[in-house]
């Protein structure tokens, strides 16, 4: 349920309404969707509690959100979210490029590839200290030290800092240097971890299950928001299918039905998403075209010799050609707006 809030309303009459709400055990979002003021009313209301609010003189009409997921849906908000990140724009008209290893392997490396990224236009760089591997004998992550290498290469090069946190126990640490919390696909229904993050203060960049429907991913985007965080961007990494040629199945149909459903960003991250180098720039920019607003990508200056993912991480070379074939498919998908 949201509140269409009257367009003459005055500041003090939408903090009586506000103060109201949260006073009631709900929450309040406020949002202004192409011009129009509205306040999401978050958790389970009454009838009667509708009654109350249209005795606000704040309160142009009352709205119910028939979905399940509801904040995070173009039917509460139809104008695209723009996450501002140290001045870098996710979501709208704009494009990201993140880039980066899979793990972080020391401080050279990390300083290494934030070069690179910058170089071929990333402001993004990714980067894993806390590694969600699916054996526990393979290298897990240098911890906190992978931390302050990647801080001090995002301090340099002036790049956005995106890693995973695993564990609610690790979200102060983790929160100390990076600038965007990533939730890995293993984590997307870790509840505690998304309630967590939605008190966090910092955007999440929250990764598509690997069995996750459309509507699981858009529920545990509505968790984060639900819970204090509207800073949430989608990522689809791909699924389990029967296919077993490659990693992983980019959902495509997915990039372009989120694009649909919801007003988050989403970055395709087909690296994870094919588990193979050779596919990894046609499904990056197949996905673009479909609506993604933005790319992962792993990149190792010799992947053969990864810790984690060589597989499928692009060497600097293929990153630069990935990068311009980037920028030239943003110009042919704004080209196409115009037709
Ligand atoms: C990663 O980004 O390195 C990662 C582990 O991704 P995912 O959670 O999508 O497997
Ligand atoms: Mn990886």
């Amino acid at each position: 349920m949201y509140v269409v809030v009257k367009k003459d309303a005055t500041p003090t009459e939408i903090n009586e309404l506000k103060q109201y709400i949260e006073s009631t055990g709900h929450g309040a979002l406020e949002v202004v969707d192409d011009g129009i003021r509205k306040i999401g009313i978050m958790g389970k209301s009454s009838i009667s509690f509708k009654e109350d609010l249209l005795k606000f003189s704040a309160v142009e009409d009352i709205k119910k959100i028939g979905k399940s997921f509801k904040f995070v849906s173009r039917e509460f908000k139809n104008e695209d979210t723009v996450i501002d990140v140290k001045g870098r724009k996710i979501g709208g008209t704009d494009m990201i490029l993140m880039a980066g290893p899979c793990s972080i392997e020391n401080k050279e490396m990390i300083m290494k590839i934030a070069k690179v990224v910058k170089e071929n236009g990333g402001e993004f760089l990714r980067g894993g200290a806390f590694k969600p591997r699916t054996s526990p004998y393979d290298f897990q992550g240098l911890g906190e030290d992978g931390l302050k290498y990647m801080r001090e290469a995002c301090d340099k090069y002036d790049l956005v800092m995106v890693t995973e946190v695993m564990d609610t126990k690790e979200i102060v640490l983790v929160g100390k240097y990076t600038d965007i919390f990533q939730v890995g696909a293993r984590n997307m229904q870790n509840f505690s971890l998304l309630k967590e993050l939605g008190k966090a203060g910092k955007p999440v960049l929250l990764k598509r299950g690997m069995s996750a429907t459309v509507k699981d991913f858009l529920m545990a985007a509505e968790y984060i928001v639900a819970f204090g965080n509207r800073e949430v961007i989608l990522c689809e990494r791909g699924i389990r299918t029967f296919e077993i040629a490659t990693r992983n199945t980019v959902d495509i149909n997915g990039v372009a039905l989120l694009k649909e459903k919801s007003h988050l960003p989403i970055i395709i991250d087909a690296s994870h998403g094919t588990g193979k180098r050779s596919l990894v720039e046609p499904v990056t920019l197949g996905c673009i075209l479909a609506g993604a607003d933005g790319a992962m990508v792993e990149i190792h200056e010799n992947p053969e010799c990864a810790f984690s993912d060589g597989d499928q991480s692009l060497d600097f070379k293929a990153f630069e050609i990935l990068a311009k074939k980037i920028e030239k498919t943003i110009e042919f998908k704004a080209s196409l707006k115009c037709l």
